[in-house]
């Protein structure tokens, strides 16, 4: 059967890459070089019809589209291409002496034909930064990007067979049906970024084959902001992170925790810090994105009603817009603290401190993310010694995903594994020890 017809079915796409990376010509390096080359080139060449993809299907403005997806994966690839060779070198290991004479190494095997499964929030950056890294480790790849965002699914689908080699990258559309047949096959690896209760569909289905997996997946991820601090600084950086995309990032502040005086003046900060990003009608800003379907939309507007409304809470069902909205003297138990917010409503619950700051976020799942605002080093220490989360951001929300450098993931319910830069070259190979012992 040919690359790419629409009859092939999983299994199908599954033996065509199997048989390809059974020839051994994912693990050259030049032509992971070249590959991913290829895959620079798609986003620098074709930018443009993925940022009008996901102007449809998110209304992300250009500006964003290239910042938080296209240009951020062009970097996350440029960050491989110039030091892969360096990251395949053999890593010798010092033997013990009864084995004097020998030598050990480890190398970086590619695992096989790795699954990657991608969300509809950043549906270009979080499909194309982990098949970046499977490339770069040598894998062949099937790309699944998620239905909830159609135009970039199919944007996706069209380019990824014109730029990369079809039978060594394979790009399967749907929804649950498709991604359910997918999970059936036998894969080396599956990476999945999305919610954690698909999470749990998706490890289960990889344990019959023992697979393993990486899960990116997301929570309340909190930003305690200190008493004492510039919070016009705090409330321009806070109401940036939370506010891109409409709020849709897995990574956005969830929620902010503060003491009562910081939290009066700050939830007055963030109202102005709103209105400085995007007027004072975000309606009819070209910077302010939409909610991604009508399910969505209406869970979110379920949750304007907990706490004072400071700003916000306009909405429109036929635009799926949802204005910036900041709640305070938001209750611990109320609905918008129950669940991952992931939309436009930053709610403010108030705590008498560091200690009941740290105990509210250890009384919850541990999140993906979490933001401290202070001035205060031994406050900076305790909340890196005393709490978990995937990753931690002082002083900046987001940021700390886009270096390359960092591993990116969660723990706990946030998620399992991590990726970026060298972490991802490490999700995707099995690190395979050699003892080389002379004969004679
Ligand atoms: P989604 O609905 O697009 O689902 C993610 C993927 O799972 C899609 O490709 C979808 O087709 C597939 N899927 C859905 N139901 C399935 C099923 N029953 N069986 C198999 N596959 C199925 O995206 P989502 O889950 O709404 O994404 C939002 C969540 O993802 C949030 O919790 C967010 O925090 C998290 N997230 C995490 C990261 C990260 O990097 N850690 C990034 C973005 C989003």
């Amino acid at each position: 059967m040919s690359a790419g017809t629409a009859v092939e079915t999983p299994a199908d796409v599954v033996a065509r890459l199997r048989t390809a990376f059974r020839t051994g010509r994912t693990r050259d390096l030049a032509r992971r070089t070249a590959q991913l080359t290829r895959l620079r080139a798609l986003l620098t060449e074709r930018g443009d019809e993925l940022a009008e993809a996901l102007r449809a299907d998110l209304g992300k403005s250009r500006k964003e589209a290239y910042r938080t997806e296209i240009d951020f994966t062009v970097r996350e690839i440029d960050h491989t291409l110039e030091r892969l060779e360096g990251w395949l070198e053999p890593e010798p290991a010092p033997v013990p002496a009864v084995l004097a004479g020998a030598t050990a190494h480890t190398v970086q095997d590619p695992l096989g034909v790795v699954l990657v499964i991608a969300p509809w929030n950043y549906p270009v950056q979080l499909l194309l930064a982990p098949v970046a890294g499977a490339l770069a480790a040598g894998n062949a790849v099937v790309a699944k990007p998620s239905e909830l965002a159609p135009a970039t699914s199919a944007a996706l689908a069209r380019l990824l067979p014109e730029y990369l080699d079809r039978d060594t990258v394979a790009v399967v559309e749907g929804g649950v049906p498709e991604t359910t047949a997918l999970l059936a096959e036998r894969f080396d690896h599956i990476f999945y970024t999305g919610n954690a209760t698909v999470g749990r569909i998706v490890m289960a289905a990889a344990a019959k084959h023992l697979t393993p997996v990486t899960l990116e997946l997301g929570g309340k991820s909190p930003a305690f902001v200190d008493r004492g601090t510039d919070l016009k600084t705090v409330a321009a950086r806070l109401a940036s992170g939370k506010f891109l995309n409409a709020g849709q990032t897995c990574v956005a502040p969830d929620y902010v925790l503060a003491d009562p005086e910081t939290a009066g003046a700050l939830a007055d900060a963030l109202a102005a810090a709103v209105e400085d990003l995007f007027g004072e009608d975000a309606s009819v800003s070209p910077e302010y994105g939409r909610i991604v379907n009508e399910r969505h939309f209406d869970r979110l507007v379920g949750l304007l009603g907990s706490g004072r409304t400071v700003t916000g809470g306009a909405h429109d069902r036929d635009e799926k817009y949802i204005a910036p909205t900041v709640l305070a003297d938001v209750a611990p138990d109320s609905p918008v603290m129950r669940e991952e917010i992931f939309g436009p409503v930053l709610p403010i619950v108030t705590v008498r401190g560091l200690d009941e700051a740290i105990a509210f976020i250890n009384d919850r799942d541990k999140p993906l993310a979490l933001y401290a605002f202070t001035q205060d080093p031994s406050v900076r220490a305790r909340l890196l010694s005393e709490t978990s989360s995937g990753g931690v951001g002082m002083g900046l929300p987001l940021a700390h995903l886009t270096v390359s450098d960092l591993p990116f993931g969660g723990v706990g319910e946030s998620g399992m594994g991590n990726y970026h830069g060298r972490y991802s070259l490490e999700t995707f190979s099995h690190r395979k020890a050699v003892l080389d012992t002379p004969l004679g």
